[in-house]
């Protein structure tokens, strides 16, 4: 990274709070990178980064992705994202999520947090014990509870999306599915896919949660040959980077949906994949089911599950509007999801400064 200053100001970043409290041993970086739709949001990630460095960098580009992510979802809230140095197997205590919680205080609702990589549930209650800012929480504690099986909501309905334009219905009847990775999403999914009448292939590196899954219209299959096994779709819920250049002359699908962040290795990937031939559901877009679930919560009235489970549901026309805009402006679909999110982001913005124009200022 060039000057942090410098990256910050090419990319358009509010703030940057670095956070120190050496009797719990916190380390913490905060990022917020766009509120111009609400308050910055993002989950706080626990990682043994190896330079502070890495660790603002991360933040830095965590948070710019929650700003898109939320915006083509719909959603009233900007992108933000907390990163804690320490080795999350080793370092984790109530004390020191909880004096994390309290510089989250400190920002006096600007940002808002939840679960990420490298911290649960569990964390959030010690933050929720300093800060009414946690997102993410337990039902017990009021939050939305586990996540998963919206994010798998959304995820059919982005390939439900994909299906019309591919196939010319978005009936999944007879589709075959692969599907990589059974956790918390993937093994919500397959179900999912099965009700809708989809012959699904199923792999993962635990054969435990394999053979959990294999039931009638599963069938098990290598994890070395889900990438190129001949499919439909393939679903990728495992890893980042599962699109690259070993991968895209193998794959033998015409559509790829699921929900692994991070699915194009590098952005040419995205060129690449789409010159082939095949349609991909850019990850931010057709994952985001869990995040529209779980900020519900944030809604004046509290959290609604009708209501949330309509919005995830509205992942499908988010999907077709973006193959709409990659057709009509001939862009692969990564780049026509930033286009979704970047006009929604700059309508409020003009909406906000005529508003503002209105006002009578000091
Ligand atoms: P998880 O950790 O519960 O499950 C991941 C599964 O992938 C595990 O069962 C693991 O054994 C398997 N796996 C790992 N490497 C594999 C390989 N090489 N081949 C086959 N299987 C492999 O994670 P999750 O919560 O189900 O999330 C899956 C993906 O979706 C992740 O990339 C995550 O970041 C993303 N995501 C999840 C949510 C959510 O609601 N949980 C929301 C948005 C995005």
């Amino acid at each position: 990274m060039e000057s942090i200053l410098g990256y910050m100001e090419r990319y358009d970043y509010e703030n940057l709070f670095i956070c120190q409290d050496r009797t719990v041993g916190l380390r913490a970086v905060i990022a917020l990178h766009d509120t111009t739709l609400g308050p910055a949001t993002g989950g706080t990630r626990m990682w043994t980064y190896d330079s502070e460095m890495d660790a603002i960098e991360d933040a830095l580009r965590l948070a710019r992705g929650m700003t898109y992510k939320y915006a083509a979802a719909g959603l009233n809230l900007g992108g933000g994202k907390c990163v804690v140095i320490g080795d999350p197997r080793r370092e984790k205590s109530e004390m020191l999520f909880r004096a994390l919680g309290r510089f989250i205080n400190r920002l006096g609702g600007i940002f808002l947090t939840g679960e990420d990589v490298g911290t649960t549930l569990r964390e959030m209650e010690y933050m929720r014990m300093e800060t009414p800012y946690i997102v993410t929480l337990p039902a017990s504690w009021g939050g939305a509870g586990p996540i998963g099986g919206a994010t798998a909501v959304g995820v059919v309905q982005g390939m439900k999306a994909c299906a019309r334009a591919v196939f010319g219905s978005d009936s999944l009847e007879g589709r075959t599915v692969s599907v990589q990775g059974l956790g918390a999403v993937g093994s919500e999914l397959v179900p999912l896919l099965v009700a809708e009448g989809a012959a699904v292939a199923v792999t993962d590196i635990d054969s435990e949660k394999v053979h959990a899954a294999v039931r009638p219209g599963v069938r098990a299959v290598p994890s070395e040959e889900v990438t190129h096994m001949t499919a439909d779709i393939f679903c990728p819920c495992a890893l980042g980077g599962i699109i690259n250049d070993e991968t895209i002359p193998r794959f033998d699908v015409k559509i790829i949906c699921g929900s692994a962040n991070n699915q194009l290795r590098e952005e040419r990937h995205g060129e690449a994949v789409s010159a082939r031939g095949i349609l991909y559901a850019p990850d931010y877009i057709v994952n985001a089911g869990g995040t529209i679930f779980d900020t519900d919560r944030l809604h004046p009235g509290g959290f609604n599950r009708e209501r949330a489970m309509t919005n995830v549901s509205r992942i499908y026309e988010t999907m077709a509007s973006l193959i709409r805009i990659s057709r009509d402006e001939g862009i692969p679909t990564y780049r026509a999801a930033d286009l979704l999110a970047e006009r929604r982001i700059e309508a409020v913005r003009r909406a906000k400064l005529l508003a503002r124009g209105g006002e009578t200022r000091i």
